[in-house]
């Protein structure tokens, strides 16, 4: 898949450029590529405008996913995906802190000079195999610098996101924050709040998700955003907020949802989980899940102790391998309680998820009545099921009679 979305990329801009137009790699492919990451995807900036990008590629092979910016998505052949191709750009003011009022089609050097820090502001030729660095990225690559293109004020100014992301970066390579830069996020930390949750939801989540969160989450308290995009977590001090951070760093390929469990349950407000997903517009079932992690994770704790039944109805939900994660988050991978959860986690799934003895279908062809209670009555037997009190069918009806 990698190299196949990598192969379709070099392809694009060598169609491009057979049309007559420049075509370079641009942005995070460049930086990833340089850090010897492989890039997740892969942008091209190029001097066709969107209409001549559709020419050279076909109105079938493209969708104007954001024509009045200039961009344009290439469909590529199934194993390749899809690249984004823009239009060499300046943009115009940003009275709304976050669109271009307008933006003007123009060179690579302009197009550079619109984007957010220096490290993301590179171009790659792969036909040559050189980049074109016009903002000094490479040195602050090498360097492990985050740093705004231009003046650090008025690039959060324009856009208030940044400021954020120059803490998703700086985590995610382990890379420090420039002076000048840190400075301009410290003073306009406040303004954070009028970008909408939304957006600073999907950055949390970017952060969140990745193994160097808990760095994210320090960067976040040194710049003085966690007050304001977290204030959850203010209260946490000293012991437990190192805690938490150890905390966050047992976790393997975490989602989103379990990350926040992680955090709320350092913080013991049940009300928090509401708040967050209130403010960043969680889909339910991240918010769902979270929830469920919470509220199981007392028995999780004391999985060591609890009866099996009690245990085998949490281990058999969707959402078991997470909350063994996070009991191994509090306790270390070797607690007891993670170790039975692991072992019974292995069980054979007929043992440990044994289909339903009967179903509702079974229950009305065997001449009960379906009505509210039937859910109910549904997971009674189950429990029967699985607490061994019955083990076929006929005792199974005999129980709902
Ligand atoms: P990731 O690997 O997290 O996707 P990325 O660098 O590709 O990192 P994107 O958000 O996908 O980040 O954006 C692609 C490029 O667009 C960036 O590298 C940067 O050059 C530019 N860019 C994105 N968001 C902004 C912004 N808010 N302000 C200025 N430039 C931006
Ligand atoms: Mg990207």
């Amino acid at each position: 898949m990698a190299s196949a979305q990598r192969q379709f990329a070099c392809d694009v801009v060598a169609q491009l450029r057979q049309a007559g137009y420049t075509a370079l790699w641009a942005g995070g492919c460049v930086r990833d590529q340089l850090l010897g990451v492989t890039p997740k995807d892969y942008d091209v900036a190029t001097s066709a405008t969107p209409e001549q990008v559709r020419e050279v590629f076909g109105r079938r092979r493209t969708i104007p996913v954001g024509a009045s910016f200039g961009v344009m998505t290439v469909l590529g052949p199934k194993a390749a995906g899809q690249i984004e191709v823009a239009t060499f750009r300046t943009d115009g003011g940003y009275s709304d802190g976050r669109h271009p009022d307008q933006v003007q089609f123009s060179t690579p050097e302009h197009d550079a000079q619109r984007r957010d820090f220096t490290i993301n502001g590179l171009f790659y030729d792969p036909q040559a195999d050189e980049v074109h660095d016009y903002v000094g990225g490479e040195a602050d690559l090498l360097a492990g610098i985050v740093r705004a293109i231009g003046a650090p004020e008025a690039r959060i100014a324009e856009d208030k996101l940044r400021m954020l992301r120059a803490v998703r970066f700086a985590a995610r390579f382990d890379f420090a924050i420039d002076q000048a830069t840190l400075h301009a996020v410290q003073h306009h930390a406040g303004e954070i709040t009028q970008v909408s949750g939304e957006r600073i939801g999907a950055e949390m989540r970017a952060m969140l998700v990745h193994p160097n969160r808990a760095a994210a989450l320090s960067l976040l308290r040194s710049t003085g955003l966690e007050s304001y995009v977290l204030p959850e977590t203010t209260s946490l001090a000293g012991e437990p907020w190192q805690q938490l951070s150890v905390r966050l760093g047992r976790l393997e390929g975490a989602s989103f949802a379990l990350v926040l469990a992680v955090m709320l349950a350092e913080i013991g407000d049940v009300r928090a989980a509401e708040s967050i997903s209130d403010r960043w517009k969680l889909a339910n079932r991240d918010a769902d899940r979270t929830d469920w992690l919470l509220n199981h994770l007392p028995i999780g704790l004391a999985a060591d102790t609890t009866p099996w039944p009690q245990l085998q109805r949490v281990l058999i939900h969707e959402g078991a391998a997470e909350l063994v994660a996070l009991v191994a988050a509090q306790q270390g991978a070797d607690s007891q309680s993670v170790v039975r959860c692991r072992e019974k986690l292995a069980l054979p799934a007929a043992e440990l998820n044994p289909p339903p003895l009967v179903t509702g279908a079974d229950l009305i062809a065997a001449g009960l009545q379906p009505g509210p209670q039937f859910g109910e009555l549904l997971e009674r037997i189950r429990d029967a099921q699985l607490e061994g009190k019955i083990a076929t069918r006929d005792e199974a009806l005999a129980l709902a009679r």
